[in-house]
């Protein structure tokens, strides 16, 4: 998908949630209708102001009348409002229950904000962002979701399937618990083979299916943003910073990217640091242990790896070679 595909693709997709809103509003205008039928003959009635104003001022050449008819139905119109709304709160609905709801009140999910030239808005801009990956990386494995975890796979001998066990329970309550939780990074180490980009991939599948919007990449796609930003390639800035400001993001297999001297260990760096003060959730998967992470990538990055973060150093044998 090209940009302006990406584009137009998320347009539709604005214009189906605005349907979305208007049935959302319709339906609870029906409900609130039928708990109080006064609710439905005062908006009936400010439906008809307009018209019936026009009538009335049509009727008449007095200026001044015609002035008061304005004002009377403006008046008429605010007193009805304050009517329904407090009808409302005493069916214990919210005031402003029967306006649109938006998924993004700044835009009001149209995706543009401002004057001509209207520009995207920020909301926008970060779903086009994550459709960049959601190509590459995402649903690759659907079939990969805590619902379909086998522990049996796992041998049990040297108690491999026990702390399995133990780490899905602590990947999946992370999961649940996602964006509340109390410890927001995650570092999951250990040799290839064990289980650690299933885990991964069952963190992705249940966050997003909770409605929460995550990027989940390679080492190596992020390798290849991080090249792109540093040598200022078109649509690769925009790669970059969508890594950088995903509200969730999941690096599987750090530390099989190429090692460029000035971009890998230097921007993994930024990444990391950005996204530690911006509060957001990073979740890394890794064939190398803290101190190879170290030898790598430097002590500056190596502690913000496991900087607030769960650590989990998985053990034991390659399920591929069982
Ligand atoms: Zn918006």
């Amino acid at each position: 998908m090209t940009r302006t595909e990406r584009i137009r693709a998320l347009q539709e997709e604005y214009a189906r949630q605005r349907v979305l809103n208007e049935e959302a509003l319709d339906e609870r205008v029906r409900s609130a209708e039928a708990l109080d039928p006064e609710i439905a003959r005062l908006r009936g009635q400010n439906l008809a102001l307009p018209a019936d104003a026009l009538r009335r001022m049509l009727a008449t050449n007095d200026e001044d009348e015609k002035r008061r008819i304005a004002e009377q139905m403006r008046d008429t119109g605010i007193a009805n409002n304050a009517k329904i709304r407090a009808r409302l709160k005493k069916l214990g609905l919210p005031e402003n229950n029967l306006e649109l709801s938006y998924r993004c009140p700044i835009c009001q999910d149209t995706g543009y904000v401002g004057e001509a030239p209207a520009r995207f808005c920020e909301c926008f801009e970060a779903k086009l962002r994550q459709m960049q990956f959601e190509e590459s990386g995402l649903n690759k494995n659907p079939e990969q979701r805590f619902e379909h975890f086998d522990i049996t796979r796992f041998p049990e001998e040297n108690r491999q399937r026990a702390e399995m066990r133990g780490y899905r329970r602590h990947c999946e309550t992370y999961a649940n618990e996602y964006p509340n939780n109390a410890v927001r990074n995650m570092l999951i180490t250990g040799a290839g083979g064990l289980g650690k980009t299933f885990l991964l991939n069952c963190i992705y599948a249940r966050v997003t299916e909770r409605g929460y919007s995550a990027i989940r990449v390679t080492a190596f796609q992020m390798f290849e943003a991080m090249r792109a930003r540093h040598f200022q390639t078109e649509d690769a800035v925009d790669q970059f910073a969508a890594l950088v400001s995903a509200p969730l993001l999941l690096i599987d297999d750090l530390g099989t990217e190429p090692m460029m001297r000035n971009i890998t260990a230097e921007y993994l760096f930024l990444l990391l640091n950005e996204r530690l003060s911006a509060r957001l959730h990073t979740v890394v998967a890794s064939n190398l242990g803290p101190t190879q992470l170290s030898e790598r990538y430097g002590e500056r990055v190596s502690s913000r790896l496991v900087d607030q973060a769960i650590i989990m150093h998985m053990q034991g044998k390659d399920l591929r070679a069982l």
